[in-house]
């Protein structure tokens, strides 16, 4: 089927004026000088400055103009409530289902800035296949039988999570037991997985993309050049900006916020995946001193399960309207279903529930859950995020210590591949699954 490649994240537009410009502004309106100052005629309200996220910019609402009457009532509504919000309540006085449009605050702290009139599709389901970058499965060629490249022709990202190197400080993500042994270290160790996974996807016809290709950061910026932006950010979000918040606001925003848009802007503008990994090794919280008593699990997520707080940021809540516009939760889902299992089948590792509210079950795979986080966000495709072997476990150590070798061994009475090639093989075949099923 024909491709019509769209430009749709450059449209995304949201201008890259970041949120501090406006700060100062916005805080020093309506103060008057002395008594005797006021003025009793009626004012204009004054614009606060807006609820973003992280590094985020004030959105362009008119990106949503080439979705107009896209998408049916019936479909926005299902898709809002079973994936995207937490709960319905989470976007009260923020999106409002009307009879024939949604309409959509464009800033959630000045109800004076108006809406956004989205208007729903008259009749029934339509793909919308041209206003996305990305093709789904069932778009691309169908295969010959008995293929060998079932992968053939299909783009995709491969974002091996974290930093690694000297950088591990930053995120956090990194141990060491023990004078002689090797560190664990999450973005070290996604890096050898990404390795292996390009070379495995391309010898099935995938053309695969790294977001990352050594143990550096992806952004130019560092801690020192935004701790002004996180002091302005706490301002912001009304909290007490001491020098102890704005580091670690900073290094947040390093290793998070900046390091990850970056790697979005790679992934929008030039790769332009049809899908996006997001490799990750998950462990047991800790503090201090490291114990191996972790237990060891698997599961694998989509986006969604944005909390109130989340859909008040006007960024975040245009960002997921697109996902939803461009019906992104079919191919997740029916992506995470599949990898889930042959991951599962590969590693034999026992699935992780979320309490409470940080993760929402939107099938009936209790593997696979929705969350809100950055990459799933901001890659504006299929993204599922990977989140096997917990670092902090016994086994998982003992096989971090043993690292890429040939063939089997033995770890608690069981012959293993080496835990990257394991982790790699459970992906490549879910894909390869998935891709033959659909072509
Ligand atoms: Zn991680």
């Amino acid at each position: 089927m024909a491709f019509v490649a769209f430009l749709l994240v450059s449209a995304i537009g949201i201008q890259k004026a970041v949120a501090q410009q406006s700060v100062a502004a916005a805080t020093l309106t309506a103060v008057p000088e002395a008594e005797g100052d006021f003025d009793f005629s009626v004012q204009e309200p004054v614009a606060p400055h807006p609820d973003i996220a992280r590094l985020g910019t004030i959105p362009d609402w008119s990106v949503l103009d080439r979705y107009q009457k896209s998408i049916t009532r019936e479909e926005f509504t299902y898709l809002l409530n079973h994936c995207y919000a937490r709960r319905e309540s989470d976007y009260n006085g923020m999106i409002e289902i009307q009879f024939d449009r949604a309409r959509i605050r464009k800033q959630s702290n000045f109800s004076a800035g108006g809406y956004y009139d989205l208007f729903f599709k008259p009749g029934a389901f339509a793909p919308p296949s041209e206003n996305r970058y990305w093709r789904s499965a069932v778009e691309h060629e169908a295969l010959p039988k008995n293929n060998n490249r079932p992968l053939e022709g299909i783009r995709i990202a491969v974002d091996p999570g974290h930093i690694g190197g000297i950088w591990h400080t930053w995120d956090d993500r990194n141990f060491k037991i023990g004078k002689d042994t090797i560190a664990v270290q999450e973005g070290r160790m996604t890096l050898k997985v990404a390795e292996i996974l390009a070379r495995d996807l391309s010898a099935l016809g995938a053309t695969v993309y790294l977001t990352r290709h050594e143990l550096e950061p992806v952004t130019d910026l560092r801690v020192e050049d935004l701790r002004e932006e996180a002091r302005s950010y706490l301002i912001r979000k009304r909290k007490v900006p001491s020098s102890g918040m704005i580091s670690q606001t900073a290094k947040v925003m390093f290793a998070i916020s900046s390091e990850i848009r970056t790697r979005a802007d790679l992934v929008n503008e030039s790769m332009r995946p049809d899908l996006a990994l997001c490799l990750h090794f998950n462990a047991a919280p800790w503090r201090g001193r490291i114990a191996l008593n972790a237990p060891n699990h698997l599961h694998l997520l989509i986006n969604g399960c944005y909390s109130d707080g989340e859909i008040k940021e006007d960024d975040t809540r245009l960002e997921m309207l697109l996902r939803l516009l461009q019906r992104v939760y079919y191919e997740e889902v029916g992506l995470a279903d599949t990898l889930a299992k042959t991951m599962q089948r590969e590693t034999g590792l026992p699935h992780m529930g979320y309490g409470g509210n940080s993760g929402k079950a939107v099938i009936d795979n209790k593997y696979v859950w929705a969350r809100n986080l950055l990459a799933n966000r901001m890659f504006m495709c299929p993204v599922i995020f990977f989140e096997p072997y917990c670092m902090n476990n016994k086994e998982v150590f003992a096989r971090v210590q043993a690292g890429e070798y040939e063939g089997l061994r033995e770890f608690g009475g069981k012959y293993k591949k080496n835990i990257y090639q394991e982790y790699a093989d459970g992906v490549t075949a879910g894909l390869v699954r998935y891709f033959r099923q659909r072509r």
